[in-house]
């Protein structure tokens, strides 16, 4: 069965994500991995050649798509840039979807580090 793998970027970050994208796109390739964005990084990371289905844009309710698709058993894993040093009008989006990882213990990274941390993980595993 493939995994889905959802990845999520704050504005301020959508530059470290294409990065982190490019310099693993070795793993993400694979297929046994699906990848799920919201709307504006889902772009982003089909520029750089990655596949990806793409949910609205974060502040339409991507997020919220993405909590939906963790909570049903979809998303296995989750993948967010966020950016600390700005706000958000979707911040409500953004703490939900924490907390339903959280309800379902699903794997989160919130900044580059942790997830480069788990992205290792699975490339260890296959
Ligand atoms: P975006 O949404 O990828 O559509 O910009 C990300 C977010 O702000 O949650």
């Amino acid at each position: 069965m493939k995994m889905e793998i959802a990845i999520i970027a704050h504005d301020g970050k959508k530059a470290d994500m294409v990065q982190f994208l490019n310099k693993n796109k070795h793993i993400l390739d694979r297929d046994t991995i699906n990848i799920i964005a919201t709307g504006t990084t889902g772009g982003k990371a089909e520029s750089v050649g990655i596949k990806v289905k793409k949910m609205l844009s974060g502040p339409q309710g991507g997020d919220a798509q993405i909590a939906a698709r963790v909570a049903e058993g979809k998303t296995k894993m989750v993948l967010f840039f966020k950016d600390p040093l700005s706000s958000h009008p979707h911040e409500s989006d953004v703490n939900m979807l924490i907390r339903v990882c959280d309800v379902h213990n699903v794997p989160l990274a919130t900044n580059e580090a942790t997830a480069q941390l788990l992205l290792n993980a699975i490339a260890q595993q296959s």
